[in-house]
């Protein structure tokens, strides 16, 4: 009852276009089918083989979302499910994520995330890096992939005003690539905001917040 009754009252609290992405990493799968009876259908794992169990045993209609540091030798497991990628941060693993996604006949969505936080161990591209990969030639032939977004994750800090200033350069660059008549898309989901910064996140632009403990409680962390 812990799960549902948090769910339904975080989503009361949210403006209507955010999209929620209940992040159920290390969490049993009756916490889940429990978040699923309320209607929530959108979840995100970090790890793929977790991701994969998870999906076999719950409804098929629930969108996966992978949200952790992804190994490029992983991608084939998820490819025939995975709903959106949120941290893609080389042309190899793109390159990969479309193979994958050919041999399945699909389009796999995918979020580009971008380094904002100042901490060395946190993943991601520079701006530079990333205008460099979608106006590379490889990139324009993947067929089976689709660029719909950026995300990031800000610094792990109580400092509100270093985070803001880190979704605030994550808007910003957003705005710019969507402003630039270069690219022939537009990008719609901006991916930032977990539960300890979220609301910050919200202020700042975002669309998607990704909110694990403030949903199912605090992890026991093993890895
Ligand atoms: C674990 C995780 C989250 C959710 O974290 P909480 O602090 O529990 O809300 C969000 N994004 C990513 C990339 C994560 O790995």
């Amino acid at each position: 009852m812990f799960v549902k009754q948090n769910i339904i009252e975080f989503k009361k609290t949210l403006p209507k276009e955010i999209t929620l992405v209940a992040v159920s990493k290390t969490k049993p799968i009756s916490d889940i089918q429990e978040a699923y009876d309320t209607g929530h259908r959108i979840f995100g794992e970090n790890k793929v083989q977790e991701m994969v169990q998870k999906y076999k045993v719950l409804p098929k209609d629930i969108e996966w979302h992978m949200i952790g540091h992804l190994q490029r030798n992983k991608v084939k497991y998820m490819a025939e499910f995975v709903n959106l990628i949120h941290g893609v941060d080389s042309l190899k693993t793109l390159k990969e994520i479309n193979k994958q996604a050919k041999h399945h006949d699909r389009i796999i969505n995918c979020l580009l995330q971008v380094r904002i936080a100042q901490e060395e161990t946190k993943f991601g591209l520079t701006h530079n890096e990333i205008e460099e990969i979608l106006n590379s030639e490889e990139f324009k032939n993947f067929e089976n992939i689709r660029i719909t977004g950026l995300m990031g994750m800000a610094s792990f800090t109580s400092d509100k005003e270093q985070v803001t200033h880190e979704f605030q350069s994550l808007k910003d660059f957003f705005n710019k690539l969507n402003n630039n008549k270069f690219f022939n898309f537009q990008l719609s989901t901006l991916s930032m905001g977990m539960s300890g910064d979220y609301q910050i996140a919200i202020a700042n632009g975002s669309n998607m917040i990704r909110v694990g403990s403030k949903i199912f409680g605090e992890r026991n962390y093993i890895s």
